[in-house]
């Protein structure tokens, strides 16, 4: 195993500037463990090799002549295959899409280019982000590097397996119910959802608009806090994106007193081995110091339902334009026009997106929106006013990520219990606020994560306390797969 891939975005952006590694050295290393791996693990559905070395040599050059690099200037990257990339095929993992190569690239991938960040290749997710498990994919699931027989959790496993099967540094994941935090959970790494607005959506091709959010995976906080300032900033091609934010997260502050408020709502329904996981962390953060309390958020409680209207209901009109017309999977049998766009939505689309679908015209259709939409979206104001409230007296609020450990293949066949699988992470999507998972413990030796959310904008801040979590916990990331 090569030393290189053991080491932090950071820590590899220090060894550039004493010049005791080139980026072509690095690059190399990563693509060299993308192709001894990925055919078990099946986190990439692309690699970039060519492309990624020749940003590298960009990077060598400056390098050579000792000028300065930006911030992670030269680390590589894995991006989700839901990021437009002009010239190399974005799919969403789905049939519709298998096909499809962007004309231009997402702001997110712009910044990336510019800060001349080799990008390493497209990770697997579930089909148009629609799941909790990788298993949606058009490509066949990815597998969890800590144990194969496991999922790496969704909708954004690909990337989180890049990370925790040491395949890349960095990776960038979106999330628009848990799909950064969940698989990052379930991966035993790190993984952030900033505040709505803070990262461009330009180019991540839609699930639901209003959720939807880019965001890093990393080894650590410091590398998170490191690529949300790249990937961050106004732009004026999203018309939600937050103007005059300060896009330098890793100013890590430290304040005397954290205090942190425990959602009850979430304690009910944990899995016992979680549970206790969860009550032990608590006991030794606040031997260190931070003070904790039981706190009541009822709203919380309606997370999911509320989330499985606003959602498929954004969804099902934003994939309305996958018709077979424009671009995407065509049928080529059809002898009319009505004849080819039904086909071409029946053969491209796999069951989960066409359910959402389904659901989302549904609740949309007149004489039911009032009923279901409009009533969501009151809950939704409830919800944040709850945090408001809770932010108010607490810095963050805290809870495992997941309800269970990691699952198997196949043992979520209900999507019922899938979309339970969110239960946490799914209200900080519907409030806007920024929030992470982070590693704190194993159950049967699968990690699981912890989930801290913050007050809207204060993304700076969740990373601060997250990093003091992370020094006390000392939580060690190395699974059995780095031996491989
Ligand atoms: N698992 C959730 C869903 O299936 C969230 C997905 C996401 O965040 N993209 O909708």
């Amino acid at each position: 195993m090569n030393d290189i891939l053991k080491l932090t975005a950071i820590e590899i952006s220090k060894k550039y500037q004493t010049k005791e590694l080139s980026c072509s050295e690095v690059t190399k290393a990563f693509l060299d463990r993308i192709s001894a791996t990925n055919t078990e693990l099946n986190s990439f559905v692309s690699i970039s090799e060519k492309t990624a070395l020749e940003t590298a040599k960009i990077v060598d050059e400056k390098i050579a002549k000792s000028q300065r690099l930006a911030l992670l200037e030269g680390v590589p990257i894995a991006i989700k295959d839901n990021m437009c990339t002009s010239g190399v095929a974005t799919t969403c993992s789905s049939k519709m899409l298998a096909n499809f190569v962007p004309s231009y690239d997402a702001t997110v991938i712009e910044k990336i280019r510019n800060n001349n960040m080799p990008i390493l290749g497209k990770t697997n997710m579930d089909e148009f982000a629609m799941g909790s498990s990788t298993e949606t994919s058009f490509f066949g699931s990815t597998k969890n590097p800590w144990n194969t027989n496991t999922v790496p959790g969704g909708s954004s496993g690909g990337s989180a397996v890049a990370i925790s099967a040491l395949q890349a540094p960095l990776a960038l994941g979106s999330d628009t119910g848990g799909s950064i935090r969940q698989p990052a959970s379930f991966c035993g790494i790190v993984g952030m959802k900033p505040t709505y607005g803070v990262v461009s959506r330009y180019g991540l091709i839609a699930f639901a608009s209003s959720l939807d959010q880019i965001g890093p995976f990393s080894k650590n906080i410091d590398d998170s806090a490191a690529l949300l300032s790249v990937i961050s900033g106004y732009d004026h091609k999203d018309s939600t994106s937050q103007p005059n934010i300060d896009t330098d997260f890793t100013k890590i502050s430290s304040q005397k007193e954290i205090k942190i408020g425990l959602p009850k709502e979430f304690f009910a329904n944990l899995d016992p081995k979680v549970k206790e996981l969860y009550q032990d962390t608590i006991s030794i953060l606040s031997k260190e110091g931070i003070i904790f309390e039981e706190t009541e958020l009822p709203s919380l409680e309606q997370g999911i339902s509320t989330y499985y209207i606003v959602a498929p209901a954004e969804a099902s009109s934003n994939l309305a334009r996958f018709d077979g017309v424009r671009y995407g999977y065509r049928n080529q049998e059809a002898k009319s026009l009505v004849d080819m766009m039904e086909l071409s939505r029946s053969e491209g689309f796999g069951a989960e997106v066409k359910r959402r679908i389904l659901i989302g015209t549904y609740v949309l259709s007149s004489g039911y929106y009032d009923a279901y939409y409009k009533k969501a979206q009151q809950v939704r104001t409830i919800m944040k006013n709850d945090f408001q409230k809770a932010f108010s007296k607490y810095d963050l609020l805290l809870s495992p990520t997941t309800p269970t450990p990691p699952f198997s293949f196949g043992e979520k066949s209900n999507p019922l219990e899938m979309y339970m699988n969110d239960i946490m992470t799914i209200p900080a999507n519907l409030a806007g606020i920024p929030a992470l998972s982070m590693p704190f413990g194993k159950s049967n030796n699968l990690p699981m994560g912890i989930h801290l959310m913050g007050n809207l904008l204060e993304d700076q801040k969740l990373f601060s306390i997250a990093k003091k979590i992370e020094q006390i916990l000392g939580f060690n990331i190395q699974n059995p797969y780095w031996e491989k």
